[in-house]
């Protein structure tokens, strides 16, 4: 290690991890700063004690388009963890199922057609739309931040079918917001990104899954590298402030009165944790204020285990048509392969769960026995053997109209400090994908600063 500079991240979600891990692979001195007791933030996985099993806060799926978390997966040795199947399931009440081909002649009818109902004339006012919608993307009208995606889907025409099979659900699941209050340009902008990887890589965007626990992806070969590497992890370290003196970095004052020492810093929490973090820096006002009008949305997950199978036909099953108390179904045993000994294990998303996320647990279960129940005949009968529910108040910042522009580039006016985190200006809405650019465009700012003379070793 040549460089005598020390390199400090704070926060151990996805972001700090993978400035760590990518500060390291440079060759760099690296602190990782972490205000609880493991790594992963809002991507790990949770104890079910009574079950000695360990599923996830939080079912993840994940874009072929993720170029920055593949990266980061293959720095920690994980990447044949993830699986792209070669169609969707979309579900409707009373069972009724329709499969969404992600390639070739299947794709097209995916985006035009899906709904089994859809007419013809249907199908060809979805083609147009659709196109409408390729192009508004890439050449954007310039209202566009002022309308719900609602709002653009009516003014392109796009028919309620195409809605209700593809475009309303892709939505809520972009960015965790319905589409009545979902900025359509955060959607525009997420699909254009798309359209672009699409043509970069010959294909178009498909979403895969996990085969395996969080932890195991993201969090395991992270500690590996680090232990190879000599990267230093304090855990319940609390960052209260960032220090910094005439221009430049000089430290992170704890909130248990110590200060660790750092030439550079990258700054990888939440907005819902960035106040008081920065009040060193010039502009730490706007990013303040920016941060609170970002906001949060909710997302509940629930791991349901249950005595019998639901008789899925994918791996993930979109649920249409309902009253979206959950949006997709996944089913642990086809995703992981897993045994059957505590029962079968399905990890139902709720996003944009403003209903769900003040109900107590036993409410949020009933609610959604009730609901896979008219789904699917085979949970007719089938009994809760364990569920955990798990209520995320502040899952994501929130992409609803008017939230355009505000989120803060990694460069601060001190070279030496940036930001990293899924909220911070990517390609991406808050997404996994998000955090890894973030940390991505943050470590190459500190990576072409010149090495400062006179720095400690
Ligand atoms: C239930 C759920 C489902 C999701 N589904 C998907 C999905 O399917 N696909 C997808 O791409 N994305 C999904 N996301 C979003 C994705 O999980 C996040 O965008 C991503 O994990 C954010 O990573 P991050 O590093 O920016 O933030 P975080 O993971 O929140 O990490 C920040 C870390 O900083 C630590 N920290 C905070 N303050 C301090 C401090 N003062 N000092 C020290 N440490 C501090 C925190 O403890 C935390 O560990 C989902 C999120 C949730 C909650």
């Amino acid at each position: 290690m040549n460089d005598p500079r020390r390199f400090v991240v704070i926060g151990g979600g996805l972001a700090g991890l993978a400035s760590a891990v990518w500060l390291a692979e440079a060759g760099k001195r690296v602190t990782l700063l972490e205000r609880r007791g493991r790594l992963g933030g809002r991507t790990h996985s949770l104890d079910v004690a009574p079950l000695r099993d360990v599923p996830d806060n939080g079912q993840h799926v994940i874009a072929s388009g993720y170029d920055h978390l593949f990266r980061y997966l293959s720095s920690v040795g994980t990447r044949q963890y993830i699986k792209f199947p070669d169609q969707g399931v979309l579900r409707w009440p009373g069972g009724r199922t329709s499969i969404m081909g992600t390639k070739g002649f299947r794709a097209l009818n995916s985006l035009f057609g899906a709904h089994p109902d859809a007419s013809a004339g249907d199908r060809a006012r979805a083609a147009v739309a659709t196109v409408k919608m390729g192009w508004q993307c890439l050449n954007q009208p310039a209202d566009l931040a002022e309308l719900t995606t609602d709002q653009w889907f009516r003014r392109l025409g796009m028919p309620d079918t195409a809605r209700e099979a593809l475009w309303d659900w892709l939505a809520l699941g972009i960015a965790a917001e319905p589409v009545r209050q979902e900025s359509a340009k955060v959607f525009a902008d997420v699909l254009a990104t798309g359209i672009r990887l699409g043509v970069k890589h010959r294909r178009p965007v498909g979403i895969g899954y996990p085969t395996t626990d969080l932890d195991t992806l993201f969090v395991d070969g992270a500690r590996r590298v680090f232990e190879r590497s000599a990267v230093e992890v304090r855990y319940r370290a609390v960052a209260r402030r960032v220090i910094i003196r005439d221009g430049a970095v000089t430290g992170v004052a704890l909130d248990d009165g110590t200060v660790v020492e750092a030439d550079a810093v990258v700054c990888a929490v939440p907005n819902s944790y960035i106040g008081g973090l920065l009040d060193d820096l010039p502009e730490h006002d706007e990013i303040y204020a920016a941060a609170d009008k970002l906001g949060y949305t909710p997302i509940v997950s629930t791991n349901l285990y249950l005595d019998r199978p639901l008789g899925t036909k994918g791996a993930m099953e979109a649920l249409i048509g309902g009253a979206g108390v959950i949006d997709e179904v996944f089913d642990r045993q086809r995703m992981h392969g897993r045994g059957t000994l505590n029962g079968w294990l399905y990890c139902l998303t709720t996003s944009g769960a403003y209903d769900q996320i003040h109900k107590p647990s036993h409410e949020v279960v009933e609610e959604q026995m009730t609901l896979l129940r008219r789904y699917y005949p085979d949970a007719a009968e089938a009994k809760v053997v364990h569920a955990q529910v798990v209520p995320m108040p502040r899952a994501t910042f929130s992409q609803v109209v008017g939230t355009d522009g505000l989120r803060p580039g990694q460069r601060t006016s001190v070279p030496t400090l940036v930001l990293a985190g899924d909220w911070t200006r990517t390609d991406w809405s808050a997404t996994m994908e998000s955090a890894a650019q973030s940390a991505s465009r943050a470590v190459d700012l500190l990576l072409a600063l010149p090495e400062r003379a006179g720095a400690a070793t």
